[in-house]
């Protein structure tokens, strides 16, 4: 008999699948350019030029044994290192190549993270609304998944609300920052207030509270936001990056943990991660892709077309009349359900080709988040269609 619980998680198809599912029933029916997918975040913006250089350049080598071998468990040290000095000249920590710890994008360095940290009966928050395999990752490695509601005003942290979530048997927070699904980047009156909570409950509790911090759009900010490094405004944090958005490679499946220097026996925490990464077999993250991301450590995206495309839409669906959250970051738009029901609204905008995905599953059952990380083009040919549902909502909602 297999797992139960692995078998629901595989079984249940997720919303932004059955979006896609009927994204490509709907294109059959009413042709390919009536329908509007702002269901996925996929960049849309092609990787810059500097990740096919160095491709190109490695293919070109004679010898490709090092290339696509093995690198150490925990990734190659050479590249760690240089990764360590970015992070150190970029923010001014105090990292080293074993402060790095290469993984298959964001989602196996949280994973990796939060069973390093988990011990029976330990519970993890986040702050809504949040990226919802958080859920899965945190229960999966055996530790009890809390959310904090958000700040309505701006959404950002409602400190109360997440202080009063936090016990004895907190080991950490999940924080995300430029945020998916609200492109929210938190400011740092509001870093410094959550990281003077963790300081004094670690104090009161007499154990770390660790912040665990998931930056996988750090480099997707407009109009020169800062996105502050939060290892330095808190000792005890885990950085989980990722060059899926950054640098375009969704599909190439690489990252990086990096623990602070500064943590609380920060060498056992790196040998509970390499520890977890060797228990869940994530070691050795792709050889290529290490050595790619080396020699692009500082490339940018085409941060314009991203720009470009979120003052289109929030611009234009401000104008029609919806609540939005202006982005500040990332590539999504929340927007509040006229009404108050996403589940609803999102099925009321399949009629008019809008792929769109409900807030429940981000903790935010009243919002619905769009990935604008599709086409200037299709963006604007899907306005009449945003126009003419609200118009619907307006007549329904008056009448
Ligand atoms: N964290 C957040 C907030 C994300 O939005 C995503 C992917 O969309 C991930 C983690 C996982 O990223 P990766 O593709 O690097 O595993």
């Amino acid at each position: 008999m297999y797992n139960s619980k692995m078998h629901e998680l595989g079984s249940k198809r997720s919303v932004i699948r059955e979006l896609f599912e009927f994204g490509k029933k709907r294109a059959a029916e009413v042709g390919a350019d009536k329908v509007y997918d702002f269901s996925l975040g996929n960049p849309n913006v092609p990787a810059p030029e500097c990740v096919r250089e160095a491709i190109a350049e490695l293919n070109a080598m004679k010898d490709t044994t090092l290339l696509h071998g093995y690198t150490s468990a925990q990734g190659d040290a050479g590249v760690r290192k240089d990764v360590a000095e970015y992070i150190n000249e970029r923010f001014g920590t105090a990292l080293t190549a074993d402060s790095i710890y290469m993984t298959v994008g964001a989602a196996a360095a949280l994973t990796i993270c939060l069973n390093a940290l988990t011990v029976e009966g330990d519970e993890f928050v986040t702050v809504a609304p949040y990226f919802p395999e958080y859920k899965v990752f945190t229960e999966a490695a055996g530790a009890k998944f809390k959310v904090a509601p958000m700040r309505r005003e701006d959404f950002s942290v409602d400190a109360g609300a997440l202080s009063a979530l936090i016990n004895e048997h907190t080991k950490g927070i999940i924080l995300n920052s430029p945020n998916n699904p609200s492109g929210v980047v938190y400011s740092e009156a509001c870093i410094k207030e959550v990281c003077a909570i963790l300081e004094s409950k670690s104090k009161e509790y007499g154990h770390p509270i660790y912040l665990i911090s998931d930056e996988p759009y750090r480099e997707l900010v407009y109009g020169g936001v800062e996105v502050k490094y939060l290892m330095n405004y808190y000792a005890n944090t885990l950085v989980c990056y990722s060059y899926s958005k950054s640098l375009s490679l969704p599909g190439e499946r690489i990252g990086y943990i990096a623990v602070s220097n500064r943590a609380e026996d920060e060498r056992g925490i790196y040998a509970a991660i390499c520890g977890a990464g060797r228990a869940l077999g994530y070691v050795c993250a792709p050889s290529m892709m290490q050595y790619v991301v080396r020699k692009c450590l500082r490339a940018k995206p085409d941060i314009e077309a991203y720009r470009a495309n979120r003052d289109l839409v929030y611009n234009a669906l401000t104008e029609f009349g919806y609540e939005c959250v202006r982005p500040d970051g990332a590539f999504y738009l929340f927007v509040r359900a006229p009404g108050g029901d996403s589940d609803e609204f999102c099925e009321r905008a399949k009629k008019y080709g809008l792929l769109i995905v409900p807030g429940g599953d981000f903790g935010a059952p009243e919002y619905a988040r769009i990935a604008y990380c599709v086409s200037h083009d299709m963006i604007e040919r899907s306005l009449p269609a945003f126009r003419e549902l609200m118009a619907e909502y307006a007549e329904r909602l008056q009448g």
